[in-house]
């Protein structure tokens, strides 16, 4: 049945959507109309209204319209403009031919969080635009590469669920949802190619997608690590699975990384997770869903039996995955390495902190890894200064000695009293160079060239 939509709207306001506005009608400045073929197409084509606030470009065949609603005109599309055409024509070229689409939008909400304003912040995908909504407050970097993130994963959409999917997507039912077991496959295929492409495109650094899959891992232990993700997925929104669903975003990506590894290495640096969606986009997509039940045994087939073993252990069964057992494969290893910082700040983060009811009471802030400035002096999480330097410490006390600090050398000895149960302890010793421990994934030294190319076809393919 189509549907033509009419929207009484004011003059100054226009309207940004992929849906059709082919009726047969005289120009109206205060009516808009619309055409959809079918209810799907009204659910699938979101239209902003804004004041004008626009640019298009065009990539490789697409049309591209950024439109954004900024409420106190702190943006202009045209300040994204650029960053997203470099963006999306990276995207293209790492999709290949994958992505038949015309036409895309881009509608960016950014919400004033000082008003009643939208607090939800992320996007929505749809099969031409995506709807993407961030806090107006972000400086222009991170806005950037928030936009840079999200609305990459949106777009890899198109490939899952768009148009790999099963038939509860196909036919889903608003009113009785009944959800697929293949979360790990529409979030995380899609949030590990949002991160992939821009490694491989020369967007990032090996570096910055080695600290985004570590994050991942970090990230992914704040959820049931020995949860069964195709349980989690079927049964994603009820207890305990419900809290859980984050997780495909961390995980969900991980797995994926994983499999991307062993399909690399089993057919020597050819096949990837894009090379099996494209081939199972090929045999599905828009119109032609596959049976829940039926994937992974297709997926085996077409591959090989380790992605088996990988299914049945971490992604149907609950065993908790060692990543460096891939990594390793790839001639990289998870290893603590030391960084430099301050004495008492890393970076712009204290490792000390006040009792807020009183400001003389300054303290060593637990549950923290220290650096080896308060290790080496063997000082504690929860130790509260007393005296340094024969100065007595408290907040106003304290400033002058954290500026001194930055003018200390290795050999600079200082003298501390800290109160630890109740009782004085004191030590003395000298400063050192203060360096953290980080845990990093770093390539490994003296291994084959073959994992070494390995490598160079999975991130720079
Ligand atoms: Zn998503």
């Amino acid at each position: 049945v189509p549907y033509a939509i009419h929207i009484k709207k004011p003059t100054d306001l226009i309207a940004t959507t992929t849906l059709s506005d082919q009726i047969d009608r005289k120009p109206d400045p205060f009516w808009d109309a619309f055409l959809a073929n079918r209810y799907f197409e009204v659910i699938d084509n979101p239209i902003m209204y804004a004041k004008p606030n626009t640019e298009s470009f065009e990539i490789n065949g697409i049309t591209v319209t950024l439109s954004l609603f900024s409420p106190n005109n702190v943006y202009k599309a045209s300040d994204l403009k650029n960053r997203m055409l470099k963006m999306m024509e990276a995207q293209k070229k790492f999709l290949g031919d994958v992505d038949s689409t015309k036409e895309y939008n881009i509608l960016l909400y950014l919400s004033d969080v000082n008003k009643p304003d939208a607090h939800g912040f992320g996007a929505l995908e749809h099969h031409t635009s995506t709807v993407v909504v961030l806090p107006e407050a972000m400086d222009i970097g991170r806005l950037e590469q928030a936009m840079v993130d999200v609305v990459s994963h949106e777009f890899f959409h198109i490939v899952t669920p768009l148009s790999v999917h099963s038939k509860e997507i196909q036919y889903f039912d608003f009113n009785d949802p009944k959800m697929s077991q293949h979360l790990w496959m529409y979030e995380g295929t899609t949030e590990y190619f949002a991160n992939l492409f821009q490694v491989q495109q020369g967007l990032i650094s090996e570096e910055d997608f080695y600290e985004r899959m570590l994050g991942k891992i970090t990230n992914s232990k704040f959820y049931d690590d020995s949860m069964s993700f195709t349980e989690m997925s079927k049964n994603i929104l009820e207890q305990p699975y419900e809290p859980n669903y984050a997780n495909v975003y961390e995980k969900g990506a991980l797995i994926n990384m994983c499999l991307d590894i062993i399909l690399r290495e089993k057919s020597n640096g050819e096949k990837s997770m894009l090379w099996l969606l494209k081939e199972l986009s090929k045999k599905y997509g828009t119109d032609v869903p596959f049976e829940d039940e039926v994937l992974f045994g297709e997926i085996v087939q077409m591959t090989y039996p380790e992605v088996d073993t990988f299914f049945k252990e971490h992604v149907i069964g609950d065993t908790p995955i060692d990543y460096d057992v891939y990594f390793s494969k790839v001639g990289l290893a998870t290893k603590d390495v030391e960084e430099p910082t301050g004495y008492f700040f890393d970076g712009q983060v204290p490792y000390m902190d006040v009792d807020v009811q009183n400001d003389s009471v300054v303290f060593i802030r637990e549950n923290i890894e220290l650096n080896s400035f308060f290790d080496d002096l063997k000082l504690q999480g929860g130790d509260i200064f007393k005296v340094i330097n024969g100065e007595e410490i408290n907040l106003e006390s304290l400033r002058p000695i954290i500026g001194e600090s930055f003018s200390w050398t290795p050999e600079t000895v200082v003298s501390m009293t800290v109160e630890r149960d109740g009782e004085l302890v004191s030590v003395e010793g000298k400063v050192g160079q203060p360096v953290k421990k980080v845990k990093k994934i770093v390539p490994l030294e003296n291994v084959d060239q073959k994992i070494i190319d390995l490598r160079k076809a999975w991130l720079k393919d």
